[in-house]
């Protein structure tokens, strides 16, 4: 990060120096006394588990010279030359901060929401915008009130476009991030199901995934996947920023007419302003080009070329544990461990499916924190899954319903496992899989799957 005063720290969290300098400068902010150095201002934030307070000795001793605490607590450090700041929520003086400090870049801001493929998305638009500007990115899944400030912090005079990634379990929250970012281009990618608990309904998601626009005005622009049943609506109502969509469907900005998705990634063509162009990227699956739409509008909003575009797609590299292709000897292992959600079970049964000539096993997790909708969310799958797999292995509990759905949709019910550990899935895995098998596995994060790909190879 840039050098930032301690004066504009307390002017930025409305806080109160309470011993130090104001003249002083810092360096780099650190939230855990673990990863602390020297000269580091450490924000004591109060999380679940943990009270960062505690620490406040660790990070001390690690070096940090500066310190932000919550207005109850009190510090004694023996040391004259440190700085204390007291806020009224040092949660909150974090989002503050990185407020006060995103201002001090002038340079293209865009925010990526949605309920499925946002590290994904994220991604693609980072490799398309790099090939033109120094761009910052989310790195990994830092997307919420702490992650979103930390990502902040990692500009530098450089830098010329920032990617933000913004997740949400509830109301209020992106818009809580987009007060912080203020993008100047937002993405959403779909509006699934996920977080439904806290939300409702799809229309709350919905309305929740738009607050990612409420710091817009006129010259901002809406990037949305046009495909969606509730994305789609948007584009009728009557709002105060520019709105441009991607998809398949014939109504929309930029929409794809053409692809063929196999194991090196996928070639497409789109059309835009009645002009086709052709594009490659080494991700694959239909869904990956819906992404890659997203990363091509962003891109032409930023005054990128076709070439500087199609440089960035041929450049993409995903995130880990997002579809990756693995080969172990005959076998070809498909790890998608890192979270499901229905559209994105989805999207992975279709690249399973892709695999005409072998037998496709889909081992499958639960999808948590799906609430009432549980039951229904995971018969979805198993209708899809019936269609897409030769063997269908459950884990869990509530994925029960996938094979349930599958069998009473036709699936041969000898093809159908369930278990309630991942170490069972492993042991049928070892008896049943043979040359040229295509496993998938794939789960909701708490569901650990990533033990089982790990036992595979
Ligand atoms: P999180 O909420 O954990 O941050 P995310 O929205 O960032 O998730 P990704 O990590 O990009 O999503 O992808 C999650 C899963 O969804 C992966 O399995 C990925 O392959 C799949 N996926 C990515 N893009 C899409 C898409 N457009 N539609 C459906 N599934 C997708
Ligand atoms: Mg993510």
């Amino acid at each position: 990060m840039n050098p930032i005063s301690i004066e504009e720290i307390v002017i930025a969290t409305n806080g109160e120096l309470i011993k130090g300098n104001g003249k002083d400068l810092v360096n780099n902010i650190s939230i855990d006394s673990r990863k602390t150095k020297k000269k580091d201002m450490y924000i004591a934030l109060i999380g679940e588990k943990f009270d960062g307070h505690d620490f406040i000795k660790d990070a001390y001793e690690k070096g940090a010279n500066t310190f932000v605490i919550d207005k109850n607590h009190h510090i004694d450090l023996i040391s004259e030359d440190i700085n204390i700041i007291k806020v009224e929520d040092t949660t909150k003086a974090i989002g503050d901060i990185a407020k006060f400090y995103r201002d001090k870049f002038k340079i293209h801001y865009v925010g990526v929401t949605g309920s499925t493929g946002k590290t994904t998305t994220k991604d693609m638009i980072y490799a398309v915008l790099s090939s033109k500007y120094k761009t910052l990115k989310t790195e990994g899944n830092f997307n919420n009130h702490i992650g979103l400030p930390l990502t902040i912090f990692n500009l530098e005079s450089y830098h010329e476009a920032a990617i933000l990634e913004m997740g949400m379990s509830s109301f209020g929250e992106i818009e809580y991030l987009a007060e912080i970012a203020r993008p100047h281009i937002a993405v959403i990618s779909n509006i699934g199901f996920s977080h439904i608990e806290n939300l409702g309904s799809r229309e709350g998601i919905l309305k929740a995934k738009l607050e990612i626009t409420s710091q817009f005005s006129k010259d901002n622009i809406l990037i949305i996947n046009g495909d969606d049943e509730y994305l789609k609506t948007v584009k009728n109502k009557k709002v105060d920023y520019k709105i441009k969509s991607f998809g398949f469907n014939f109504d929309n900005d930029l929409k794809c007419i053409k692809y063929e998705t196999n194991e090196d990634g996928t070639q497409f063509t789109v059309e835009l302003y009645n002009k086709e162009y052709d594009f490659f990227t080494p991700a694959r699956g239909k869904h990956n080009i819906y992404n890659a739409m997203a990363a091509i509008l962003v891109g032409m909003e930023l005054n990128l070329s076709i070439e500087e575009i199609k440089k960035g797609l041929l450049d993409y590299k995903a995130t880990n544990m997002r579809l990756d292709i693995i080969k172990k000897g005959n076998i070809i292992i498909i790890n998608d461990a890192y979270n499901a959600s229905p559209d994105s079970m989805k999207a992975a049964l279709d690249v399973l499916n892709e695999y005409k000539n072998n037998r496709k096993i889909a081992v499958l997790g639960d999808m948590l924190e799906m609430g009432e909708y549980s039951k229904q969310v995971h018969e979805i799958v198993g209708s899809f899954a019936k269609d897409k797999s030769d063997i269908i292995i459950t884990v869990g509990n509530n994925s029960r319903y996938i094979g349930y759905k599958a069998i009473e949709e036709g699936f041969e019910k000898s093809n159908v496992y369930h278990f309630s550990t991942n170490e069972e899935v492993v042991e049928l895995l070892e008896k049943i899989i043979s040359d040229d098998d295509v496993v998938l596995v794939k789960g909701s994060r708490g569901m650990r799957m990533e033990k089982i790909v790990e036992a595979l190879c």
